[in-house]
C-alpha cells in the first residue's frame, strides 16, 4: 500500500499504478494489463520464489520469533525480491516440534528452531544449541564458522535432507527463579523445576526433579507452587511473562544454557534448486539473522535487568561457587554419555570439548582478564 500511495503522491501515470499494484499482489501476469501505453521493452522478471517457513516459536514471540521474521525479511530484502518468506508460528502450519519433519519432507522450505528438541532424532544434534558448560556465544559461532562445528552439523542433518545453519543466539542465559536461597546442592534436592535438556539431566542427578512446560505454562506452574523454581530466557523474555511475580529470588549464571544457539534449517532439495547467487543471499542473510538477534538479546536484557531490579525490587543472586563447581562435575559425566550413544554424538562430542579447551586458555587471557578488569 506504501508504495502505492507514494506514486499516487509523485502524481506518476496509471500504468505505473497499475504495475505497481500487479507486483505487489503477486497477481498472475495475464492479469497485470498497465491501463496506459505500452511500457517500455523490459526483460521478463521471473515470479518470486515463494518459500514457508515454519517455527518452533509462537508468531511474533519477542527475541526467537522476531529473530525469525528478521530472516525471513532479510532474504526478501537481499535478494531484490526474488525469494520471498511467509514465516508460520508453532501451530499455524504445523506443531511446534513438527517443523523438523515438514521440512524434511518439503512442506516448507525453512524452519526456524532450536537443535536440541531433535535429540530423540539425534543425539548429537544437542550439541549445536546449548551444552551446560559449554560455549559461550562467540565461542559457538566460532567453533560453527572456523572450527569444524558447521561440517558436523551439516553431516547430522544431511541424513534428513536439511542443510543446517546458526540463525541467533541468546547470549548466556539467567539460572533460574527460586523461591529459596541456593546456598549448596542441599538446596537443590527435592526441587521441582522447569528446566529441559541436558541441563534438566543435571538438575535430577542433584537429586532434583526437572520439568519440561512450555513457555505458556510457566508462570501459572511457578504460581499456583505445581512448580518450585524455573528457567526461562533471560531478562528480556522472563521481564515478559511475569515471572518476578511468582518468585523471589533470581539467580546466575545460567550454567545450563551458556549461548544457546538458535537455528533455521534448510530443505537440501530446494536450496539445490536456487542459482549460486541466492544461494549465496540465503546463507550470508543467515549470518546476518545469527548476528543481530544476539545484539537484540544483549540490548534489551541491559534494560530489562535494571528494570527487575530497580522497579519489581528483584533479589538478584550468584549461585556460590560450591554449587557451580558440583552441577559442573555432575554436567560433565552427563554430557560425556550423551556423547558415548553413538559415533556420531562421540565425533561431535570431541570436537566440541577440543575446541572448549581451547577457547578457555585464550579466553583466559583475553575475554575473561579483560570483563575482570572492568569490574575491578
Ligand atoms: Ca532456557
Amino acid at each position: 500500500m506504501k508504495r502505492r500511495e507514494i506514486v499516487k503522491v509523485l502524481g506518476l501515470g496509471a500504468a505505473a499504478v497499475g504495475l505497481a499494484a500487479c507486483t505487489e499482489e503477486k497477481a498472475p501476469v495475464a492479469d497485470c494489463k498497465p491501463e496506459a501505453a505500452p511500457a517500455p521493452a523490459m526483460p521478463e522478471k521471473p515470479a518470486p520464489i515463494e518459500w514457508k517457513m515454519v517455527t518452533t516459536w509462537p508468531k511474533n514471540f519477542p527475541g526467537l520469533g522476531t529473530g525469525a521474521n528478521k530472516l525471513a525479511e532479510l532474504i526478501g530484502e537481499m535478494s531484490g525480491g526474488r525469494i520471498t518468506v511467509k514465516v508460520y508460528g508453532a501451530k499455524e502450519l504445523v506443531g511446534a516440534l513438527e517443523i523438523f519433519d515438514a521440512v524434511s519432507r518439503g512442506t516448507a522450505e525453512l524452519g526456524h528452531g532450536a537443535s536440541y528438541y531433535w535429540k530423540g532424532k539425534s543425539t548429537a544434534a544437542q550439541f549445536f544449541a546449548a551444552v551446560p558448560f559449554g560455549l559461550t556465544a562467540q565461542e559457538m559461532n566460532s567453533w560453527l564458522y572456523h572450527g569444524g562445528g558447521m561440517e558436523l552439523w551439516e553431516e547430522v542433518y544431511a541424513e534428513f535432507g536439511l542443510i543446517p545453519g546458526a540463525a541467533g543466539n541468546t547470549g548466556v542465559q539467567m539460572g533460574g527463579w527460586f523461591n529459596r536461597e541456593i546456598n549448596s546442592v542441599e538446596d537443590l534436592k527435592g526441587l521441582k523445576m522447569r528446566i529441559p535438556g541436558l541441563g534438566g539431566e543435571v538438575l535430577k542427578r542433584a537429586g532434583g526433579t526437572p520439568v519440561l512446560l512450555p513457555g505458556g505454562e510457566i508462570f501459572p506452574s511457578l504460581q499456583s507452587g505445581a512448580i518450585d523454581a524455573t528457567e526461562w530466557v533471560g531478562p528480556y523474555n522472563d521481564l515478559a511473562f511475569g515471572l518476578h511475580k511468582a518468585a523471589k529470588y533470581y539467580y546466575y549464571p545460567g550454567w545450563h544454557e551458556p549461548g544457546t544457539t538458535l537455528e533455521t534449517f534448510i530443505n537440501k532439495e530446494a536450496f539445490e534448486k536456487l542459482p549460486a547467487d541466492l544461494q549465496s543471499i540465503v546463507r550470508n542473510a543467515i549470518r546476518v539473522a545469527n548476528q543481530d538477534m544476539l545484539a537484540d538479546f544483549t540490548a534489551k536484557n541491559n534494560h530489562a535487568l535494571e528494570q527487575l531490579v530497580n522497579e519489581h525490587n528483584v533479589e538478584l543472586r550468584k549461585f556460590p561457587d560450591e554449587v557451580l563447581i558440583q552441577m559442573k562435575d555432575l554436567s560433565d559425566q552427563v554430557v560425556a554419555e550423551e556423547a558415548a550413544k553413538d559415533p556420531m554424538s562421540k565425533k561431535v562430542f570431541d570436537s566440541f570439548v577440543k575446541f572448549r579447551d581451547q577457547a578457555k586458555k585464550w579466553h583466559a587471557v583475553s575475554e575473561q582478564a579483560y570483563l575482570n578488569a572492568r569490574s575491578l
